[in-house]
């Protein structure tokens, strides 16, 4: 479903930020991304939606290649939901309007549709009762809940997730993460940027360790916590355990 292929990036000539990547995420799998800060786990997820260019190496998302420049990227993105650290919903819009816009600008679709959807993906991550507030009225873990369903309300054949929780107060990391383990066993595909290794431990199918811009290690969950294979992912999990 996901799928990348050696992929090599650099940021200017001199740095090279991801060196040979590839990854593979089946249909329904969940994929968590760990790693030391400056390892290249943002720079790879937002590879894969084509937010970034690759310099080598190939990404494809279902049968459409990422890396091919006739490929419709506005289309492409509209179907891989992003959910980043700082939320970045719409500041001048309600939260209603934040998950209509998408739905209406990109898909067009009637506005009654897109709300009707809207309160029903509000409804799913606890906050239709707070529709018609701004962004601005909510707490971090209620906003970045609102950027979940922004995300879904785009029928997403796929989600990627930044460090959705790290820019929150602990008593609000739950309320985000049980929305994401709901979501998980729905059967989403995610790619899931993370230190909450609780989280891992729970819905991930597999663990991918990255340092210094390469995937070091790409295990079934159970294998990397019970036994990592490489000196750097163990001093890691010894750090963040
Ligand atoms: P963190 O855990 O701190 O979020 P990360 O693993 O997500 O780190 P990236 O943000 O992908 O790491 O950054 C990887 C490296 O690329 C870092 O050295 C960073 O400074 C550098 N970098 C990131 N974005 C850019 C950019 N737009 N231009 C130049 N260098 C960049
Ligand atoms: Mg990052």
């Amino acid at each position: 479903m996901i799928s990348l292929k050696g992929v090599d990036k650099w940021y200017g000539p001199g740095f090279q930020v991801l060196r040979g990547c590839s990854l593979d995420v089946a249909r329904g799998e969940v994929v968590v991304v760990c790693g030391p800060s400056g390892s290249g786990k943002s720079t790879l997820i937002k590879c894969v939606n084509g937010l970034e260019p690759v310099q080598g190496g190939s990404i494809a998302i279902e049968a459409a290649e990422v890396t091919d420049p006739k490929t419709d990227m506005t289309k492409l993105r509209a179907r891989v939901g992003m959910v980043f650290q700082h939320f970045e919903l719409f500041p001048h819009m309600s939260v209603l309007d934040n998950l209509c816009i998408g739905p209406q600008k990109v898909m067009g679709r009637p506005r009654a549709e897109a709300e009707a959807k809207a309160m029903a993906l509000l409804e799913r991550v606890g906050l239709a009762a707070h529709a018609a507030k701004f962004p601005i009225q909510l707490s971090g873990g209620q906003q970045q809940r609102v950027a979940i369903a922004r995300a879904l309300a785009m029928d997403p054949v796929a989600m990627l997730f930044d460090e959705p929780t790290s820019a929150l107060d602990p008593e609000m990391i739950n309320e985000v993460l049980d929305v994401m383990v709901e979501l998980a066993r729905e059967g989403m595909t995610m790619i899931v940027v993370t230190h909450e290794m609780g989280f891992a431990r729970r819905v991930a199918d597999r663990v991918v360790f990255m340092d210094g811009g390469e995937v070091i290690e790409d295990s079934p969950k159970d294998d990397f916590f019970g036994a990592p294979k490489s000196p750097r992912a163990v001093e890691f999990l010894s750090k963040i355990l």
